[in-house]
């Protein structure tokens, strides 16, 4: 799984032809001459990586349905494991036993006012040889929905989102005792029965809109890329973003086989409503058979029906029980130990377990780690000795939610914290555009690495495509002068959906994650379709992407694991911060303003002069103005955060070339083991307001959001959700790691002025 981002390029412009040119200045953290042989070493991986091997990987292991539990799934991660070892890797298996529920019974039926009984059912496809594996494939379902059987009038929701249902609110519509029925997309699909719960529903239906993933989009597979009216987004409702991702029967430790366990009636992340997942063949009748009031302009699909709101008159039966069943999870973990710092870990991550056949999501950025790991192999053979501790790791059960992942970071937590100085993250690979998101102190280091990586189709580096490309799509004359003029590109906040969520939100490890994008639509996401005929088709499909992304990541991988000082660098984080500070002063300035003229037209009475008899709406509520908050803490943390931040890297680049003397080595060693420790400080082991598994206080997945980040999480929920109180105490707890950030870096800063005196 991961977020899906539709990302439209616009690349009809006339870039001017430039030279492909590595930058030849030094690396960051590395002296002049262990630049070189560094840089010597990266050009010789990245002639390693072949398009041919990307497509043979990926043609066996999405062969056959390979979900958790299966025996393809096994077999893969076997099949991983021989060739990490045969490439002169130290590999094993690491198991774990989660809960992982599989569909019973799945009954939808409309019942009045017309009969109608859904499908269910992706059909096979004669010309896509593994579309016909039907005994091996999951049915379509959500996994960890609760078992339930309820029957009610049916609501359109929209997306299903807190806003929605405001939205119907004002129409005066509930959802008190109905099922819902909720389009995919603009959330992660979870929050969709956890906001209908909420709100009183007692069902819960998603399904895949055309306007969104369908014939709206471009033609449907076969003959293109889109889901056809059969297609269906299966995918996990588990509720993590309230309480954690992982095994939902041991929340916080890692899932081996004597792990104290919940009783399942006593975990927190399965959903509240039974959930089911539709196409739209099986939605059109149930949304055509809806009254009541039209739904809004922007919540209409594309289905050649008047999208109405209802309550009913359609009224609508859905049961669904699964088998909870406890399952094993197969990680493959190997390891390349590091020549001089063998206690400073770089990790690199992919899952390989799939809904179905995968070929997309996870296996063409599996088969790019592969590819990755035989280039390392390759060069270990030549010589090369890593400086620390390199571990390549094909995770299983991230689809259900996380759960490889999860239970490994939370069983080697204590290792983890010590140890780990970055995580990389990949799942899946398409075409087009780097999409880059990460822990800001790495944002100088990833603009680095790109420089130097040739984008397979214009042939500049992939950063100046990446720059000119957003030159172009940018909305403002600002965003381009600041495209034109900052030095490094600004990467995304991380938020979830995805393996590197233990790593960054639980421990507090700097990560990246990283995938190439933006140039095919896809509607096959999570379906049956998605496997070798449709990428070979419509994706990257001479895997000319894959072997860029192997490239780029295997570069960042030894760039980070050979550099004498740890390539951090904290100007572009502070820069960051200071960013978050003022857009968090927006937020509620905004929200202040909004309330503020809502109550004015009230006291006006628009409301009562745009009010349609014929159309009855509920006019809003009244609402107190938010308080001011003193966001003073923040911006004196972040003003001291910029300081030392530009004083260390003042210091680094002075420093340069004295990196390779003799007798600096115990020094680099202390300096090192604090630079590990800077993504720690910012966490806080009390965790999140409410969901104290979330110990980072810069970045979380949203309550509400799931895949999309919410930066300064504690802040920006409390404003968000009328807590003030509470974000200002947030504010304080925020401002405290910023200091202790600060602090940390002029520590740094003066272990580094010592070297080489
Ligand atoms: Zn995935």
């Amino acid at each position: 799984m991961r977020r899906f981002a539709v990302l439209v390029l616009i690349l009809n412009l006339v870039v001017p032809s430039m030279a492909f040119s590595a930058d030849e200045t030094g690396l960051v953290g590395y002296s002049p001459r262990n630049s070189q042989i560094e840089r010597d070493w990266e050009t010789k991986f990245r002639a390693i990586p072949d398009p041919a091997n990307l497509r043979e990987y990926m043609q066996r292991l999405s062969a056959r349905p390979h979900h958790v539990g299966s025996a393809y799934d096994k077999d893969n991660a076997e099949w991983i494991l021989a060739h990490f070892k045969q490439w002169g890797l130290d590999a094993h298996i690491e198991t774990f036993d989660v809960l992982f529920p599989t569909p019973k019974v799945r009954v939808l039926e409309m019942i009045e006012p017309v009969k109608f009984t859904a499908k269910l059912e992706e059909p096979a496809l004669a010309v896509d040889p593994t579309s016909n594996q039907k005994s091996e494939q999951l049915p379509t379902y959500n996994a960890y929905s609760i078992d339930g059987d309820v029957t009610g009038p049916l609501v359109f929701v929209n997306y299903g989102l807190p806003e929605d249902y405001e939205k119907l609110d004002r129409l005066g519509i509930s959802v008190k005792g109905a099922i819902v029925i909720a389009k995919y997309y603009h959330s992660w699909r979870g929050v969709k029965p956890k906001v209908a719960a909420e709100h009183g529903a007692i069902g819960c239906l998603i399904y895949s809109e055309p306007h969104d993933d369908g014939y709206s989009r471009d033609n449907v597979f076969p003959q293109g890329p889109m889901r056809s009216p059969d297609g269906v987004q299966r995918g996990s409702v588990m509720d993590f973003p309230s309480s954690n991702p992982g095994d939902p029967l041991t929340p916080g430790v890692g899932a081996t086989p004597d792990a104290k366990r919940l009783p399942l009636k006593e975990a927190k992340s399965i959903t509240k409503i039974p959930v089911l997942p539709i196409s739209y063949g099986d939605a059109q009748p149930l949304l055509a058979a809806l009254k009541g009031p039209m739904a809004p302009d922007d919540w209409r699909g594309t289905l050649p029906i008047p999208y109405h709101v209802g309550p009913g008159p359609a009224k609508v039966h859905l049961k669904v029980e699964f088998n909870w069943d406890i399952k094993k999870v197969y990680d493959v973990i190997a390891k390349i130990p590091g020549s001089m710092a063998p206690d400073e870990w770089v990790i690199r991550g992919n899952h390989h377990d799939a809904w179905v056949n995968g070929a997309e999501d996870p296996v063409s950025g599996q088969v790019a780690l592969m590819e990755e790991a035989r280039a390392l192999g390759e060069l270990l053979k030549q010589g090369w000795k890593p400086r620390r501790t390199i571990i390549y790791a094909a995770w299983d059960g991230e689809e259900p939610m996380l759960l490889g992942s999860t239970e490994w970071v939370e069983t080697h937590a204590d290792e983890l914290r010590q140890h780990a100085a970055v995580y990389i993250n990949t799942d899946g690979n398409d075409r087009g555009l780097l999409a880059m998101d990460g822990s800001h102190s790495l944002e100088q280091f990833i603009n680095g690495v790109v420089r130097d990586i040739e984008d397979p189709e214009t042939k500049l580096t992939v950063w100046q495509r990446r720059q000119l490309a957003d030159i172009a799509t940018s909305k403002s004359a600002d965003e381009r002068k600041e495209l034109r003029q900052r030095a490094d590109l600004r990467i995304d906040a991380p938020g979830s959906g995805t393996d590197y969520t233990a790593f960054l939100d639980h421990i507090g490890i700097a990560i990246l994650n990283l995938s190439y994008q933006g140039e095919d639509e896809q509607g096959i996401y999570h379906s049956i379709y998605d496997d070798f005929y449709w990428y070979t088709h419509f994706s990257d499909i001479d895997f000319v992407y894959g072997r860029a992304l192997a490239q780029t990541i295997g570069t960042s991988v030894i760039r980070f694991a050979d550099a004498q000082v740890l390539p951090f660098d904290f100007v572009d984080f502070a820069d960051t911060v200071q960013k978050y500070t003022r857009d968090l002063e927006k937020l509620l300035a905004d929200k202040q303003e909004e309330i503020r003229e809502r109550n004015q037209e009230l006291d006006d009475g628009v409301f009562k002069a745009t009010f349609d008899p014929r159309r009855p709406t509920v006019a809003p509520p009244r609402e107190e103005v938010p308080p001011h908050l003193n966001f003073a803490p923040m911006h004196n943390a972040a003003d001291s955060l910029t300081r030392s931040a530009e004083h260390y890297r003042q210091v680094l680049s002075h420093k340069q070339a004295v990196l390779g003397q003799d007798g600096v080595a115990e020094a680099l060693a202390t300096l090192n083991q604090q630079l590990i420790e800077s993504e720690r400080r910012l966490t806080n082991a009390d965790g999140l307001p409410r969901r104290p598994w979330y110990k980072h206080l810069l970045y979380a997945p949203g309550v509400y959001t799931g895949y999309e980040v919410k930066t300064v999480p504690g802040v920006r929920e409390g404003i968000e959700q009328d807590r003030y109180a509470e974000a200002e105490q947030e504010i304080a707890r925020v401002a405290k790691v910023l200091e202790d950030e600060s602090s940390l870096i002029k520590s740094a800063a003066q272990l580094l002025e010592q070297v080489g005196r």
